[in-house]
């Protein structure tokens, strides 16, 4: 039996979350879910964005899956997500894009997975007014914190036996900051010798990736270039409802879809809930349950591909439910076929 953290979230949170609990416990894992919640709906009647027994709750399990999260815009708003990273000092954000066959996009062939640092860079929430008619952000560049993004990267490389990575950086104009993060990364390549570091500056790597994806695998850079990027990327491979992502630290993750709340569609049951269930099946192989997360991507994989039962951000008409339904129904299937 898993104890797992389940932060339902605000928008389309609470529809994605609910079609990813499902979605796991179809695969016949045992989880006793401990329900807490955060966010605008929590604060409108607590208070408080984030209570208590959230934080509790995180650190007992130590492993959360957990919905978009409004950050309410203007001073006095520290973002949620940003606080739950740095505070369980969850260093690297793992973003993982690839084609699903059946989305309809221009390009056939991705397959790259984001290491972007967590912790740091222009989200320290640095910032300063100095007039009426200036303010300014600080930008944190750490060497231990660029040495454990890169190293996760490196590790991430050799163990599935890829040959290549790509630093993205801006390290020829912010040669202090971007150029720390830079060296580190150069550190620690020189451990693998048999993975080459190809080095490409952030506009540039804007320009290629929408030119030719597939030229990259993994890619290792700063937060806010990540998050970027990570954005980018969704649209080569069908948009913001088919990407998962984890955040993970050395003893504790928590598992999030890249996309934000989408309040343009929250309540209307159109929400694609993949890139939700995805994080689910990185969560399931994170905690060595290889088999049901690998049943969970081929579940998704077929139900896209037949086209049937798809929201309409892939160009269907079913709801969430619907295509929740369906992917619970070809994962059954597939299950009796392997048994
Ligand atoms: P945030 O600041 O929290 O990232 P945002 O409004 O910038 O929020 P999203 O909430 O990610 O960004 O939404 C961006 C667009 O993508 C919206 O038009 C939204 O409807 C769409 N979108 C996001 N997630 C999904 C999803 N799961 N299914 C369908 N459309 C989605």
């Amino acid at each position: 039996m898993y104890n797992i953290t389940l932060i339902p979230g605000d928008g389309i949170g609470p529809e994605v979350i609910s079609s990813a609990k499902k979605i796991i416990e179809a695969t016949g894992l045992k989880v006793n879910w401990d329900i807490v919640n955060a966010g605008i709906n929590v604060y409108k009647k607590k208070g408080v964005l984030i209570p208590n027994k959230v934080f509790e709750s995180i650190e007992k399990n130590k492993i959360a899956l957990k919905g978009p999260i409004t950050t309410p815009i203007g001073s006095g708003f520290r973002s949620i997500n940003v606080m739950l990273r740095k505070k369980y000092d969850l260093f690297s954000n793992v973003r993982i894009v690839k084609t699903i066959p059946g989305v309809n996009s221009p390009f056939k062939n991705v397959n790259l997975i984001i290491f972007r640092e967590n912790t740091e860079g222009l989200y320290s929430g640095i910032e300063k007014k100095i007039s009426d008619n200036s303010a300014e952000a600080i930008k944190i560049i750490t060497k231990n914190a660029s040495l454990k993004i890169a190293k996760t990267a490196f590790n991430y490389a050799k163990k599935n036996n890829k040959n290549k990575i790509t630093v993205v950086h801006k390290a020829n104009i912010m040669k202090l900051t971007d150029g720390l993060f830079l060296d580190c990364v150069r550190k620690i390549s020189k451990e693998y010798p048999d993975i080459k570091l190809q080095e490409i500056i952030v506009d540039n790597m804007c320009m290629q990736l929408v030119m030719n994806p597939s030229q990259f695998e993994i890619i290792v850079t700063t937060n806010l270039y990540g998050d970027i990027l990570s954005d980018l990327c969704a649209g080569l491979v069908g948009g913001l409802g088919l990407v998962p992502g984890a955040n993970i630290g050395n003893n504790m993750a928590i598992f999030e879809a890249v996309h934000g709340s989408a309040p343009d569609i929250a309540g209307k049951n159109i929400a694609n809930p993949t890139a939700i269930i995805l994080s689910g099946a990185m969560m399931l192989n994170y905690i060595g349950e290889t088999k049901k997360s690998n049943l969970i991507l081929d579940g998704v994989s077929k139900t896209i591909s037949e086209g049937k039962y798809i929201t309409r951000d892939l160009g269907g008409s079913s709801s969430t439910t619907e295509m929740t339904e369906a992917i619970i129904e070809n994962m059954l299937t597939i299950k009796k076929f392997m048994s």
